[in-house]
């Protein structure tokens, strides 16, 4: 692609960098930019550099925060009793979405995938086993992706909370196999976590 602008290259350079975007998407933003005034265009880059500079993650669970604890932590009409253990920030948010859950998270910030050398020790499991030793913590609900990884990543913490008193269940198979949690519409998520299972049943189905 040729430019008869530097300036203009380094925009649609930056935009291809995003996940998803190539360059001719990139043309495109940059180009719907420069039909905005100025001031609007500064308030879209400035929420970008702020969020990045101001944005933290949960002490407790590893959410996205804007202060030492998140939104959901320090909700005192959350049941603090009941974990969800995911994977990512965006299976929060789809976990939200749905409005049918009032306990707290645990983000792990990936999944056991030795193929791709991830192990235990990558993710924020001995966190959570943290939590469960400090905390009084009646349940814990995986809601993991329905794929070896997830499993692999629910047996490993299984076994790490075994002897413990605490109810370990995951959500319901309403997701197809190897289906991302993140696209499962709402009712759907929904009514997986109404419908969880205890992990045993789960493991030797
Ligand atoms: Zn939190």
């Amino acid at each position: 692609m040729q430019f008869s602008s530097a300036l203009l290259e380094a925009a649609v350079n930056e935009f291809s960098r995003l996940p998803g975007i190539g360059k001719k998407t990139a043309l495109r933003l940059v180009l719907h930019l420069l039909k905005q005034d100025t001031e609007a265009v500064l308030q879209f880059t400035n929420a970008i550099a702020h969020m990045r500079r101001e944005i933290r993650f949960c002490k407790r669970c590893f959410n996205v925060a804007d202060e030492d604890l998140c939104s959901i932590c320090s909700n005192t009409f959350r049941q603090q009793q009941t974990i969800c253990v995911v994977e990512n920030i965006r299976d929060v948010i789809a976990i939200e979405n749905t409005q049918q859950y009032n306990g707290v998270y645990h983000v792990l910030g990936g999944i056991i995938s030795p193929l791709d050398g991830i192990g235990p020790d990558d993710l924020n499991i001995e966190a959570l086993l943290q939590r469960v030793a400090e905390e009084k913590i009646e349940e814990i609900i995986f809601a993991l992706n329905p794929n070896i990884q997830g499993d692999t990543t629910i047996y490993y913490i299984q076994k790490k909370l075994s002897g413990k008193d605490i109810r370990i269940t995951t959500i319901a198979r309403g997701i197809a196999f190897g289906g991302e949690l993140e696209y499962a519409d709402e009712l759907t998520l929904g009514r997986s976590l109404q419908n969880r299972l205890p992990v045993e049943n789960y493991m030797n189905r």
